[in-house]
């Protein structure tokens, strides 16, 4: 039988002796003993009654059997839906009801309330921190061989939700293909081979750390250090021995603030990776000056995975995300036309790459998926005329004031430029003769910086209609489970 995902990520590890995890109790796991433990694993699923195409709703910690989970859900031919673990009761009624899956997987503390929003067609097995519950004393009992169903590149592998930055999150529905391209493209480019070792603090529930990470890691056969999250001194210690690290930019942020990271420490290293969120060019030219590494940004979104990638060799550009992926279109366009290389649009994306729609929701798929199949994803970019991309912002956060677009991006820079900013957002309120005024919500880090300061500063380098009406000082901006900006919420906020 064939299986697009798991004959290239799983199945041709069953012999392979060589280490694949370490866990952060020191625990190793082969890649032979992981491959037996997805067999285990499938045959719980397949116990329970998970048929191909059934949805295994997975919210549980990041431990091995929540890794191995997702290759048994692959061998069983069911799909995969990862949940952010931070999802509280009323946000996981919505997911089970969008998704009705047959079986949750979910830590033992949230049995209870998984079993209230389940219906009786739901099965609900538990998973903890420590690896313990009934779905790993289930795989214990079962034979590691499973006779791996048959999936070709077009069936469904995983349901990713969006991470409801801009409302409420989609389910991406993510095909064998659309995963095992993008790993190919990423593992080649990045030049991903079973001599590396890679640091993955990231949570394995979204886009970056399940698909970028894991998917890049089985194909190649790279050596893993699995860490339940992030912890700089872990990540320190990790450095020296391993090659490649995958980041949001805070954990770029974070190793900044710690005076153990020089050219030293990262001897050994051969690549960092940011994605998920902008890196400030700030960030990226103080971990070059600090590391003598310059990190490589990438692009990508649930959709779609990864989209574009800075040169592996090559200049990486600070503020700019790179090229489009080898077999991945990238077209800026306004009102659904191609613009000009230099001409800010709507950033559209074709290829193997892309998902097949979302899930029940037929009208938003017709809506952002052309039949060209382009997939129109909501940032505005601009195209260099040599093909690089930069991300100007979301298309939703654009402030039209008097007429003019103003990129929030654009004021947010200079703002965060000034001495004693950390940071800040610019977003838009209605005005009743603008159409939208602007606005910015600033974190400082010194006390004694003000608004009128921080005016005074803007005022010279920006037009006057860009100029913000109103500076809030605030102590942190509002960010969803993944840490990312929410400025609807500011934008509810100060109306
Ligand atoms: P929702 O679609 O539910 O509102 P979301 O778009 O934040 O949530 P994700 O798919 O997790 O959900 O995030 C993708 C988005 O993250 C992209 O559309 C883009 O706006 C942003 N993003 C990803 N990588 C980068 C990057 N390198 N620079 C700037 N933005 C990025
Ligand atoms: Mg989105």
């Amino acid at each position: 039988m064939t299986n697009t995902l798991y004959d290239a990520l799983i199945a041709p590890h069953a012999q392979n002796e060589a280490l694949f995890l370490t866990l952060d109790d020191g625990i190793k796991v082969s890649y032979r003993s992981f491959v037996a433990r997805v067999g285990q694993l499938a045959n719980v699923l397949a116990g329970t009654g998970v048929k191909p195409g059934d949805r295994v709703v997975v919210q549980a910690p990041k431990v091995m059997d929540t890794i191995a989970l997702y290759g048994a859900a692959l061998q069983t031919g069911a799909i995969y839906l990862p949940l952010n673990t931070a999802y509280t009761q009323t946000e996981l009624e919505y997911f089970i009801s969008d998704a009705t899956p047959s079986l949750v997987v979910c830590d033992a503390k949230h049995e209870t309330d998984f079993s209230a929003i389940c219906g009786r067609d739901t099965q609900v097995m538990t998973l903890a921190a420590n690896g313990s519950g009934s779905l790993s004393t289930g795989a214990d009992a079962c034979n590691a061989h499973f006779a791996t169903v048959q999936r070709g590149p077009d069936d469904l592998a995983a349901l990713l939700y969006t991470s409801g930055t801009t409302g409420r999150s989609k389910g991406a529905m993510l095909s064998h293909k659309n995963l095992l391209s993008n790993a190919q493209s990423l593992t080649d480019l990045w030049q991903i081979t079973n001599k590396d070792r890679l640091i993955h603090a990231l949570p394995i529930f979204h886009t970056h750390g399940l698909f970028v990470a894991m998917n890049t890691a089985l194909l190649a056969g790279a050596q893993v250090r699995f860490m339940a999250g992030f912890d700089t001194d872990a990540i320190i210690a990790e450095i020296p021995v391993s090659t490649m690290l995958m980041g949001v930019p805070t954990f770029y942020t974070r190793l900044l603030g710690d005076p153990r990271l020089n050219s030293d420490l990262v001897g050994n290293m051969r690549l960092f990776v940011s994605g998920s969120a902008p890196l400030l060019a700030e960030t990226h030219t103080e971990f070059e000056n600090r590391s003598g590494h310059r990190i490589l940004e990438r692009y990508g979104m649930t959709e779609t995975n990864m989209i574009t990638s800075n040169p592996y060799h090559g200049k990486r550009l600070a503020g700019t995300v790179g090229y489009a992926l080898p077999g991945t279109e990238v077209e800026i366009t306004e009102d659904g036309k191609p613009v000009g290389p230099g001409e800010i649009g709507m950033i559209e994306v074709r290829g193997e790459n892309v998902f097949q729609g979302y899930w029940n929701m037929p009208e938003k798929t017709a809506e952002e998926l052309r039949d060209t199949g382009f997939f129109i994803t909501g940032d505005l970019g601009v195209k260099s005329d040599d093909g690089r991309i930069s991300i100007v912002g979301r298309q939703k956060d654009l402030i039209i004031s008097g007429g003019y677009n103003i990129y929030p991006k654009e004021i947010e820079d200079v703002i965060n430029d000034i001495d004693g900013v950390t940071e800040s957002a610019v977003f838009g309120v209605a005005h009743p003769d603008f159409g939208e005024s602007v606005l910015a919500a600033v974190v400082v880090e010194d006390p004694t910086l003000c608004a009128e300061t921080i005016a005074a500063a803007v005022e010279p380098k920006l037009a006057r209609f860009k100029h913000p009406r109103r500076y809030i000082i605030t102590e942190a901006l509002p960010r969803n489970t993944m840490g990312k900006v929410q400025k609807n919420v500011l934008r509810d906020k100060y109306h």
